[in-house]
């Protein structure tokens, strides 16, 4: 099979070495261009970069001169880890250049016509592409994956809400240093300290408003968000990679702990069908232990694209509570994109 080229927006940053690093074997997509930063364009990769993983630059890759992150790239979609700040314009660009564009950043992800999609979750959300693409007026177009703490939020809550039907949700998050981009949080702000209100509480909203419109519908040529109260408070700790979440709900119909708990661990995606290359079986890990699951332990099972909750127990404010932990440069980021990417190729809309 002839693999599609894919072309790395950000390709020096941490999500853009994720990618780099994750496509290096895979059966459909393979690496044709790296583009990043006035800095770094004109480098060799291997020089541009300050790689940061524990396996080497892939060969082909390590030689490759880095681009400037302008149309005319020489590959047949484009996986973006831009600043959001560059992403808006750029990658808007890309798709009116013709190109399909599969993003990490937050600049789009909340536009009445982008998709922000799981693709366990919510996979008919890219149904919206039509509309998008009248907007942008070519047959390029953009779609995203939510924010690193979202994605393992939305999991659990996803499959209660199925159940249940959710009232509230509360959630207070410990995410991970990687999480900052490179390099990040300065030492002497986090050692022996833990950082509350990312992004000036910009990232609790997003949390908030970006999980309601994943649990939505598109319908009627607009997505309307799930009728759910949430609130989040976020935080940075000192931990490398892995976001820790805690989380309570509030049920909209009567269910036991043993049921609540059944839902989690029976969940089924509407893409078990596809053999995504990238999906975890099963996606969602239940744990019995009530100090699992723990960052260091748990963040890379399902090569890292695992969702891992814990115990649920009672909650004396709302209903049910339990943790979520999931790998925010992986599922969180470059993988999240990567199956984005590969379901849109099994639905014939990139390649
Ligand atoms: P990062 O480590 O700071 O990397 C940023 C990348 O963008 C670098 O390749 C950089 O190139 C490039 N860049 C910066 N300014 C540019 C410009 N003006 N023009 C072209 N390229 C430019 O950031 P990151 O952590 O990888 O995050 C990338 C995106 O993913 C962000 O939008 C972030 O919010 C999102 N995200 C990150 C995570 C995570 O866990 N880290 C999770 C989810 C989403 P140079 O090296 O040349 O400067």
């Amino acid at each position: 099979m002839k693999k599609l080229r894919v072309g790395i927006l950000g390709a020096t940053g941490t999500v853009g070495q994720g990618m780099i690093q994750l496509l290096e074997r895979h059966p459909w997509f393979e690496v044709s261009t790296v583009a990043a930063s006035d800095n770094s364009a004109g480098k060799n990769y291997a020089q541009a970069t300050r790689w940061g993983l524990e396996t080497p630059i892939p060969e082909p890759v390590a030689r490759m001169t880095v681009q400037p992150c302008q149309p005319g790239l020489d590959c047949d979609f484009v996986l973006s880890g831009l600043p959001s700040s560059v992403a808006e314009e750029t990658e808007l660009q890309m798709a009116k250049a013709g190109l399909a564009v599969v993003t990490n950043a937050g600049s789009h992800r909340m536009k009445a016509d982008v998709p922000l999609v799981i693709p366990e979750i919510n996979p008919d959300h890219l149904d919206a592409l039509d509309l998008q693409k009248k907007r942008i007026g070519s047959r390029g177009f953009i779609v995203t994956n939510p924010n690193c703490s979202a994605i393992g939020l939305v999991f659990p809550i996803a499959a209660l809400d199925r159940k249940f039907k959710l009232e509230a949700v509360h959630v207070v998050t410990m995410q991970a240093l990687s999480g900052a981009g490179y390099p990040g949080v300065a030492s002497l702000d986090i050692i022996d300290n833990v950082l509350p209100a990312i992004d000036m509480g910009g990232e609790d909203r997003k949390i908030e408003t970006e999980s309601l419109k994943i649990l939505g519908r598109w319908r009627d040529n607009q997505f309307v968000n799930a009728p759910i109260r949430m609130s989040a408070m976020t935080h940075r700790v000192n931990v490398r990679d892995g976001h820790l979440e805690a989380v309570s709900v509030k049920l909209g119909t009567k269910a036991s702990r043993e049921q609540v708990e059944a839902a989690i661990r029976d969940f089924t995606s509407p893409i078990d069908e596809l053999a995504l290359p990238s999906a975890p079986k099963p996606v969602m890990i239940l744990e019995s232990h009530v100090q699992r699951p723990q960052p260091r332990l748990d963040r890379d099972r399902g090569q890292g694209m695992a969702i891992v909750v814990g115990p649920v127990s009672a909650c004396g404010v709302l209903d049910y509570k339990f943790r979520v932990l999931s790998h925010n440069t992986i599922r969180g980021a470059a993988g999240a994109a990567i199956l984005n990417a590969e379901l849109m190729y099994r639905k014939s809309l990139i390649g």
